[in-house]
């Protein structure tokens, strides 16, 4: 699995995972222009975008990738608050009442949906397998994560803030209560991407991928010496 970085951060979010025969996005929360251009043009290498809730910097160029003919999957609640429901490019996954998300195959992918916790309707995460034994787990913008999951060999989850620095800057009133506590019910912490990886095993665990840290309330320095010394794997900041 080849993974990209074409941005992550609150000022938009889109990854590339190439594997031998699928090409997808993950995300396309910049703009299409962006994009194509961090593509160079080669537009037509994509086979898929996957979105995991309708934020702008995660979804920012979903309606014209749809209109380049560019299947966008992503959940029921997603598509109605991007309003793109009716698009004949949008891809729905669907659920049962619990929750349990219906398996998609894209192309020779099995792509299985997560919930997860934050602040629009029907946000999701992603577990993506591919036909060689790689396995990805895609974690953003979720406050929490309840699911264990096996033999992940890629991860890229969100590390939003510091708990210390977040509360640092409350104190320095460089934010206010609402802020804070919109941050701490929506992202993961350090320490709450630290608790997830101890709960899961990680013995096939390859690279890990740091998205979306905060600008102000993160501290990218801390945040890699953490979780490279927690986990002994080599750790990229996005
Ligand atoms: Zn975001
Ligand atoms: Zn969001």
């Amino acid at each position: 699995m080849d993974i990209e970085i074409l941005a992550s951060g609150s000022k938009g979010n889109c990854y590339k995972v190439k594997t031998s025969d699928t090409t997808l996005l993950l995300e396309c929360g910049i703009s299409f222009k962006e994009i194509q251009k961090k593509l160079k043009f080669k537009m037509h290498e994509i086979d898929a975008c996957l979105i995991t809730h309708s934020h702008r910097d995660h979804a920012k160029a979903v309606k014209d990738m749809l209109k380049s003919g560019i299947d966008c999957y992503m959940s029921y609640g997603t598509a109605e608050e991007l309003e793109v429901l009716n698009h004949h490019r949008t891809r729905i996954f669907n659920h049962n009442r619990n929750f349990i998300y219906i398996n998609e195959m894209i192309d020779n992918l099995y792509v299985k949906p997560i919930m997860g916790v934050h602040d629009t309707k029907e946000p999701i995460n992603f577990i993506i397998a591919d036909t060689n034994d790689n396995k990805l787990l895609f974690l953003t913008d979720t406050a929490y994560s309840p699911y264990k999951v096996n033999g992940i060999t890629h991860l890229m989850i969100e590390c939003n803030y510091v708990k210390s620095t977040l509360d640092k800057n409350l104190k320095d009133n460089k934010i206010n209560i609402v802020l804070r506590n919109r941050v701490v019910n929506n992202h993961m912490s350090l320490e709450t991407v630290i608790g997830f990886l101890k709960a899961n095993d990680l013995s096939k665990l390859k690279k890990i991928y740091v998205m979306h840290l905060s600008d102000h309330n993160s501290d990218e320095e801390l945040i890699k010496t953490e979780i490279q010394k927690i986990t002994g794997k080599s750790v990229l900041i996005c």
